[in-house]
């Protein structure tokens, strides 16, 4: 069974958004814990909170992906800025305590010229701050595609953010398509090596959800824009490829296309007519 969704506004409220999900046709999706840029969340409504977490039970969806702010930079070079990420880390997975089973993903972050080892540290410092045992979310590291200082292009980096961390069980990784694909993999003609590569340097176990995007640009072009499915340099042969890859089944897969609603229905029903696993 294919698990697929897209990104949906927070602003309608958290069963709204199950709602909305169930009305494309979707299973899963993403949203943005807080405003993308911004740092205020509105006050959480925990009842609301759970209501959606009965709709999505009762409707088998896969695991939710929450996103943290792009603003958030855990690598950053400034003090107040790893400050601030490690603030809405924490307050962000208190909240999503009240929406359990599902997943925070996160960039791993911009080091800002001072180098990717120490880019890497500093990530892995926020995350041994704060994961706990108790924790019902897993967080996800997000592949990047590289531009500028971003950390995490490669799957070397990840795993070395993982490496350093000491709860891992509480931690996995989202592949997203275009980044890696921007990043140089090459997604577009040999994918099924591009998750061989994924198993040997961090192992498939620790892959938990997709994000399937097409991309304006060619393979290692390391842009990170996001196209429509299809209308991209990786082409809808290769998605399609991508959805059919038996170790990906069961994952979550979740557009991050530039769509409307209404063109995120119509991506969730072409791919579902092209899923044959
Ligand atoms: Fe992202
Ligand atoms: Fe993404
Ligand atoms: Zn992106």
């Amino acid at each position: 069974m294919l698990h697929i969704g897209c990104h949906l506004s927070s602003s309608v409220g958290y069963e709204n958004m199950v709602k909305t999900a169930l009305s494309i046709g979707a299973d899963t999706f993403q949203f943005f814990t807080r405003n993308p840029r911004g740092s205020k969340s509105k006050a959480p409504d925990f009842e609301d909170m759970r209501r959606a977490t009965e709709l999505m039970k009762a409707n088998n969806f896969a695991p939710a992906v929450a996103h943290a702010p792009y603003t958030l930079n855990p690598a950053s070079s400034k003090e107040e800025v790893r400050a601030f990420a490690y603030d809405i880390f924490l307050d962000d997975l208190k909240i999503l305590e009240n929406l359990p089973g599902n997943y925070y993903n996160f960039h791993p972050g911009s080091h800002l010229g001072d180098g990717s080892v120490e880019g890497v540290k500093r990530t892995t410092d926020i995350l041994n701050r704060v994961l706990t045992p108790e924790l019902h979310t897993t967080v996800l590291i997000e592949t990047m595609a590289g531009k500028g200082s971003e950390i995490g292009a490669s799957f070397e980096e990840i795993k070395s953010i993982i490496d350093g961390v000491e709860l891992r069980g509480k931690l996995g990784v989202c592949l997203d398509t275009c980044h890696i694909s921007d990043g140089g993999y090459d997604v577009i003609n040999e994918f099924e090596k591009v998750l061989d590569e994924f198993d040997k340097i961090i192992g498939l176990d620790m892959l938990c959800a997709i994000h399937l995007n097409d991309s304006k640009n060619p393979s290692g072009a390391k842009k990170d824009r996001h196209e429509k499915i299809g209308d991209g340099f990786i082409g809808l042969d290769s998605i399609t490829k991508i959805i059919n890859s038996p170790r990906l089944l069961g994952k979550p897969f979740v557009l991050e296309t530039p769509n409307e609603l209404d063109g995120y229905e119509k991506e969730i029903a072409l791919l579902k007519t092209l899923y044959t696993l």
